[in-house]
């Protein structure tokens, strides 16, 4: 198995001249080329994985210093069991101790392609639980194995804890919806279709981050209208991006805001 350097995501060997990832128009190759990389190279450079906790039951996992994109994993805890969320392109065996400590896993799942990081790595490590896979994204799997397990629509994990898929970013764009997050009042944990900004009270719903490539005003009041049918009030994005509270409103307001931008009504401030 080889890790792409710059996105982070495992691949079968022999790996393709370029990863197929980072060649689509979403991602980028680095102006020097391909690079592959492996864990124990990773290890022998001193690559180690953090675990912080965000809120009760939820735990942040990163890699310092980065692999890839270098997303924070998240690891949502419920009395069945947990769920571990865009897994990081790097594993070892304290970050697998520590997962462990935390309960069972019951299933590692990306929010799309470009977070799937080590997924069947991780699974191994972790006893050979199911990694699921969008079914509308299966195109962009790079490591085959018979824990894959894909799925559509909508997947519960645990009793207030299921996967929905919105689309947008990737067809397969999923987010996870965590029912006694933020003290019980929902949390969501979502990838890029659903992004929040550096103002931590508005979200952009982009095709692109690094080339700049907006989805629709169409697909964002779509998502919106989606997600507003759960009941939450903090969104957690895999950057350490957050809308604290209150973030349902924000998500209604910023796919408004994007469309009218998209449509042109605000064309007279340009
Ligand atoms: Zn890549
Ligand atoms: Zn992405």
């Amino acid at each position: 198995m080889l890790i792409c350097a710059t996105c982070a995501v495992e691949r079968d060997e022999p790996p393709p001249g370029v990863c197929p990832i980072c060649a689509d128009e979403r991602q980028y190759v680095p102006e020097d080329g391909q690079t592959w990389l492996t864990l124990d190279g990773l290890a022998q450079e001193g690559q180690q994985t953090v675990l912080k906790e965000n809120e009760p039951g939820l735990v942040g996992i990163t890699t310092e210093p980065k692999v890839g994109i270098g997303q924070t994993a998240q690891l949502v805890a419920t009395s069945e069991g947990s769920l571990l969320w865009d897994p990081v392109g790097y594993v070892d065996d304290s970050a697998v101790k520590a997962v462990l400590a935390r309960g069972p896993v019951l299933a590692i799942a990306a929010s799309h392609p470009h977070m799937f990081g080590v997924q069947v790595e991780w699974s191994h490590r972790l006893g050979g639980v199911p990694v699921l896979v969008a079914d509308a994204d299966r195109q962009w799997l790079g490591r085959n194995d018979p824990t894959i397990e894909y799925w559509s629509g909508s997947k519960t994990i645990a009793e207030g804890l299921t996967l929905h898929q919105t689309g947008g970013h990737f067809p397969g764009s999923a987010v996870a919806h965590w029912a006694a997050g933020a003290g019980g009042r929902g949390v969501l944990l979502t990838g890029d279709s659903v992004f929040p900004n550096p103002d931590r009270r508005t979200i952009s719903f982009m095709r692109s981050y690094p080339n700049r490539l907006p989805l629709s005003g169409a697909v964002a009041l779509r998502i919106a209208a989606q997600l507003g049918g759960l009941t939450f009030d903090r969104i957690y994005g895999n950057f350490n991006n957050v809308i604290g509270s209150g973030a349902k409103a924000v998500l209604q307001d910023s796919a408004r805001r994007h469309a009218g931008w998209a449509r042109g009504d605000f064309d007279h401030l340009t």
